[in-house]
């Protein structure tokens, strides 16, 4: 297939598997198997000494997880891809990669909480410093690049607060002073925002959310934009860390995938119809999402994401005691950390995801007692809209049903 000429709603269901290479099976069948056997003992190796095509071990390549990272390097326009067991052993991985002992790592503020946890590790561990900054322009970063400066790493949208990092502005600082750019994108999906075609070098998903979409696997990918660093990689450092997935999490994600499209459509037009009827109600003070006209930086939102996708945050008024009444008066939605799955989830970053984020630092980031992480998941939109509605109503609050007169 030539992945030039056919859309991504395409590749994510035909990439990597051939079904006549696998005895004519339309599924990719699943190689649950830890070795493999050389025909004989010289083919073997040949195999070791890179001489001769073939599998080794499945710490190093099986063919099941082999067409999932097939799969994600065409949805993200790369040349290679590895698959780990979590999300955060792709970000350890491509972290450890592309940095040594002494360096420096520019960081969107923000960042996941574990990935932030990691970049302390480092700091403690092996002196690789970090800063923390908005990446808003292109002066705000070329402004914080220091001279032992190897790395910058971003999130967009950054969780919770749905703030925007400007991709390009971060590749052009980094083609100036040769540093490797590493994107995050588990936020938007390859559906909706494609950082390697702007100039980034990796792209990493925690695949568990929307990759996979279903709520049943932990699991991460990478992609790169130079299949050798790609060839490198997987022979160091997720070779002798070990972090792989594992074969029958590959062939769930191959089977979820394939559904990617259809789900962020519907998973964007549920966050559209959740944000009208937010703003419908006296007591959400604020609503954050990429593509809201009330948002700044809407513009670089559209012009690096095809779409606002599934996630949003909205502040309701009051602390702690609130958010937990409304949360508590949801039935339909449930109360989880984790996105992206067909269940709407609903979240307090202040007592959950960011509860380690000193408070400080907390509220500089806008991450209040009133703030609320949502999902949106797959359900019909009126459902959900119900579900919210009598949760408010439930509530004590004097501005939670009363309408703005
Ligand atoms: C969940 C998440 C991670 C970590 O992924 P795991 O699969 O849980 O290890 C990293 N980055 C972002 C943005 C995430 O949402």
């Amino acid at each position: 297939m030539d992945r030039k000429n056919v859309h991504p709603d395409t590749l994510m269901i035909h990439t990597g598997h051939d079904p006549h290479e696998h005895h004519d099976s339309l599924a990719m069948p699943l190689y649950q198997t830890s070795t493999y056997v050389f025909p004989n003992a010289a083919s073997g190796a040949a195999r070791f000494a890179g001489e001769e095509e073939g599998n080794i071990y499945s710490r190093l390549t099986n063919p099941t997880v082999r067409a999932l990272e097939e799969r994600i390097t065409a949805l993200e326009k790369g040349e290679g891809a590895l698959a780990f067991g979590s999300g955060m052993a792709a970000v350890s991985a491509v972290l450890t990669y592309a940095t040594k002992a002494g360096d420096h790592i520019l960081a969107t503020r923000g960042i996941y909480g574990c990935t932030f946890g990691l970049l302390n590790l480092m700091e403690e561990k092996y002196r690789i410093t970090h800063d923390l900054i908005r990446m808003w322009t292109e002066e705000e970063i070329e402004a914080a690049v220091k001279p032992e400066t190897t790395v910058i790493y971003i999130e967009t949208p950054i969780n919770p607060t749905m703030e925007i990092a400007d991709l390009q502005a971060a590749v052009n600082v980094a083609r100036r002073h040769g540093l490797t750019v590493i994107v995050d994108n588990t936020f938007s999906s390859p559906y909706i925002q494609n950082p390697l075609e702007i100039g980034a070098d990796f792209v990493l998903h925690s695949a568990t959310k929307y990759i996979n979409g279903h709520g049943d696997v932990i699991a991460g990918l990478l992609v790169g934009a130079d299949g050798e660093k790609i060839t490198d990689l997987r022979m160091t450092v997720q070779k002798d860390y070990g972090g792989i997935m594992s074969p029958f999490d590959a062939w769930l994600l191959l089977r979820g995938l394939k559904t990617l499209a259809v789900r962020m459509e519907r998973h964007t037009s549920n966050a559209g119809r959740v944000i009208d009827y937010l703003k419908t109600v006296p007591m959400v003070k604020e609503v954050h999402y990429p593509f809201d006209a009330d948002n700044e930086q809407a513009s670089i939102a559209r012009r690096q994401m095809n779409a606002g996708g599934g996630i949003l945050s909205f502040t309701i008024d009051g602390g702690l005691e609130e958010a937990q009444e409304f949360m508590d008066s949801l039935s339909l939605v449930k109360i989880a950390v984790s996105l992206g799955d067909a269940e709407s989830l609903i979240q307090h970053p202040a007592t959950m995801t960011h509860s380690g984020v000193p408070e400080e630092d907390r509220t500089a980031m806008g991450i209040t007692d009133g703030l609320l992480r949502f999902s949106a998941g797959l359900e019909h939109a009126d459902d959900i809209i119900n579900d919210l509605k009598a949760a408010f109503e439930a509530m004590k609050h004097p501005a939670a049903t009363q309408s703005a007169e």
